[in-house]
């Protein structure tokens, strides 16, 4: 449990930690957050997660509540004073209060709230998850990382009441998007490594951009296309990847196993890359 929270310039303690009523995160949904993962006290991709962090901002006309530099202090200070060592940081940034009216006010104050957690330490074998597909209905602008997450907190919540850990979002076409908090992968069967490309129908995930990298010096060739819900349930091996799951395989889709209903070798090295690389940088607890 997070002891320490930062909100609006203070430290507080997690039980005490509160916003105001008319903060537009809470009425509007007017707000976007990042979450960087914690291993061995080092921060994993902390420049691209608050390049994507500026970026959130600036496509809804947010000022940055502190800066850059300031932001990273935060992010130390509150990993420090919760003693983390693994875990997540969470970033969330809003429009600030202000008396409740749709349209933006004049001159707002964005109000800034870092937490963080612990988690277990992972291993590289894992035993593989299970996804169930579900309808995309979310809106046509998942390249952003808001806190308007309803239609992912449903979707997770249906995958985990048919014994699924997550839910793949299908686009009119059939073709898999992403999951409610991940990015799709699969090997084909043809033995092509496919994830979606990138563009306004799916959150361009820094796990995924640091997966891609991986592929590259393992010589391993990524195609970036959308995929269908058939082709993922006869495709070699499944995954997903994300700040909080890293690469996790895949072991079933709906009804269907996938492969030999195992962890693959494709997804089971990239995991083991991904740690690998999880592990360098500066330790900042
Ligand atoms: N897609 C969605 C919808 C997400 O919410 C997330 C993470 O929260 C991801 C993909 C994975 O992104 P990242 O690798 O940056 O955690």
């Amino acid at each position: 449990m997070s002891r320490w929270a930062y909100v609006n310039g203070r430290y507080v303690r997690h039980r005490d930690a509160a916003v105001h009523i008319e903060d537009r995160g809470y009425q509007l949904a007017d707000g976007v957050y990042e979450v960087v993962g914690i291993r061995d006290g080092r921060l994993i991709d902390e420049a691209p997660h608050l390049d994507r962090l500026g970026r959130s901002l600036s496509e809804l006309r947010i000022e940055w509540p502190v800066g850059r530099k300031a932001l990273e202090f935060i992010l130390r200070e509150v990993l420090r004073l919760n003693g983390v060592r693994d875990g997540l940081v969470y970033i969330q940034a809003t429009r600030g209060v202000a008396r409740r009216d749709h349209a933006f006010p004049k001159d707002p104050t964005p109000a800034l709230v870092v937490t963080a957690k612990h988690t277990s330490r992972p291993g590289i074998d894992v035993p593989g998850v299970r996804v169930v597909s579900r309808p995309d209905n979310r809106w046509d602008r998942c390249d952003i990382k808001t806190v308007g997450l309803l239609p992912n907190v449903l979707a997770k919540q249906s995958a985990r009441e048919a014994g699924a850990w997550e839910a793949w979002f299908l686009d009119e076409r059939g073709d898999v998007t992403e999951g409610a908090s991940t990015n799709a992968w699969i090997v084909s069967e043809a033995g092509e490594l496919i994830t979606r490309q990138t563009d306004n129908g799916i959150l361009a995930g820094i796990t995924r951009a640091t997966v891609k990298t991986i592929c590259d010096s393992l010589q391993l060739k990524l195609v970036e296309r959308p995929f269908s819900l058939a082709e993922a349930k006869r495709a070699r091996e499944a995954f997903l990847s994300s700040a909080t799951s890293f690469v996790t395989p895949i072991v079933g889709i709906d009804d269907t196993t996938v492969g030999d209903g195992k962890p693959g070798p494709v997804g089971r090295r990239l995991r083991e890359e991904y740690l690998r690389h999880a592990g360098t940088g500066d330790r900042v607890t």
